[in-house]
């Protein structure tokens, strides 16, 4: 039986001390459509909210749902799912 062929970014990071992961959001963004897609300054507002979560472990995954954080936080109808303690809750997504 063959195991997987590629770790997910946060894996990869650990595994090899870092990962560039430009490529997979460039890839994500160039999939959804622009209207399912944020404005860039809630992009960088969210992002920094998962940088300060307690519950984002380092360097991309959320530890409440197994995300990728720089790429759940692409999508214009994305959440935080963290029910106890929603960490975007004060990012508008009004422009
Ligand atoms: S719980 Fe919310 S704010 Fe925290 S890392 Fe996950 S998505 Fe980001």
């Amino acid at each position: 039986m063959n195991g997987p062929k590629t770790l997910c970014p946060s894996c990869e990071a650990k595994k090899n001390g870092s990962v560039d992961i430009t490529d997979l959001v460039q890839d994500m963004r160039s999939r959804l459509p622009q209207e399912k897609q944020c404005e860039d300054h809630i992009y960088l507002q969210r992002i920094a909210a998962c940088l300060a979560c307690k519950e984002l472990m380092l360097p991309y995954t959320c530890r409440v749902c197994g995300c990728i954080v720089y790429l759940r936080a692409i999508s214009r109808d994305a959440y935080c799912p963290n029910s106890r303690e929603d960490g975007w809750k004060n990012i508008s997504n009004q422009t």
